[in-house]
């Protein structure tokens, strides 16, 4: 199969095996791209690789740790091995760490393990790809932050620190890389109903849900178009920004 937008182009979603991640990999190969799916979670990936196979995609399932340097380099060559230079990178590999915890009671190693998949794995990831799209003249990068480090969610202190440094790498990538054909953006999404979602406590997701001016979850189906939108060719003159997608700007 290969109509539709990303007529094969070689995509890269990195958290393929659940939620976002899995739902933008869908999409994406729906769409015509041959898509590489990447998670810690390789029987996930591969999971989704054999029933997007069974739907007519090109599709590879590659285990990926994004805290590990050597697996995130490893992961990449061989996605590049299976499909080409890779065109688009959609990285939604995330991890919230504790929850309702003021910041004097987080453990230091578990702010460290947050630190280590939500941000230093996204600048791993970007320093790999950027230099072979420039090369190659054409590249769409999009992280999945979240409006929590926008506003910072009480309670979720690692995590509202590292989403707000994913929106800084990407301003500063978004410019580094302007002018070269590839193009760095971020995702801010509220609460989309998924597995991570599920794990938290119910009254928390309430809470984050009543501050939401639709008063409802976002889909998986909105963050998917969302995102394809955003790494499509049609996507071509912005870069460095972080789209919002809160059902009218939630404020935790
Ligand atoms: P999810 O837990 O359903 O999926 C995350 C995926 O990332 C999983 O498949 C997991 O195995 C993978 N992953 C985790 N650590 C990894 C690692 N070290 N290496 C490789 N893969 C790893 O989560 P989701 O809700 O789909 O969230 C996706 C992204 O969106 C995350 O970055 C999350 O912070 C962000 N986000 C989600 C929401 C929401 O409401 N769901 C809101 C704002 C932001």
């Amino acid at each position: 199969m290969s109509t539709g937008c990303f007529a094969d182009q070689p995509a890269v979603v990195v958290g393929a095996a659940a939620g976002i991640g899995k739902a933008t990999a869908t999409l994406l190969a729906h769409r015509g791209a041959r898509v590489a799916c990447l998670d810690r979670d390789v029987d996930g990936a591969r999971r989704l690789a054999a029933s997007l196979g069974d739907q007519g995609s090109k599709a590879v399932a590659v285990e990926m740790d994004v805290t590990d340097d050597a697996s995130v380099a490893e992961a990449l060559a061989s996605a590049e091995r299976d499909l080409g230079p890779i065109s688009v990178l959609v990285n939604c590999a995330g991890i919230t760490g504790a929850t309702n915890r003021l910041s004097e009671d987080v453990d230091v190693d578990d702010f460290d393990l947050v630190y280590r998949v939500n941000l230093r794995g996204a600048f791993l990831l970007s320093r790999a790809v950027l230099p072979r799209m420039v090369a190659h003249g054409y590249g769409r990068v999009l992280h999945v932050a979240s409006i929590a480090g926008k506003e910072g969610n009480a309670g979720m202190v690692a995590y509202s620190a590292t989403k707000a440094g994913l929106i800084g790498m990407v301003k500063a990538q978004g410019k580094e890389y302007a002018g070269t054909g590839v193009t760095v953006n971020a995702l801010a999404p509220a609460v989309i109903r998924t597995a991570m979602v599920d794990a938290m406590p119910e009254a928390q997701v309430r809470y984050m849900t009543d501050r939401i001016p639709m008063k409802r979850t976002g889909t998986l189906a909105e963050a998917a178009e969302l995102i394809c939108w955003v790494v499509s060719p049609a996507c071509s003159f912005t870069t460095g920004f972080t789209f919002d997608m809160s059902g009218g700007r939630a404020v935790y």
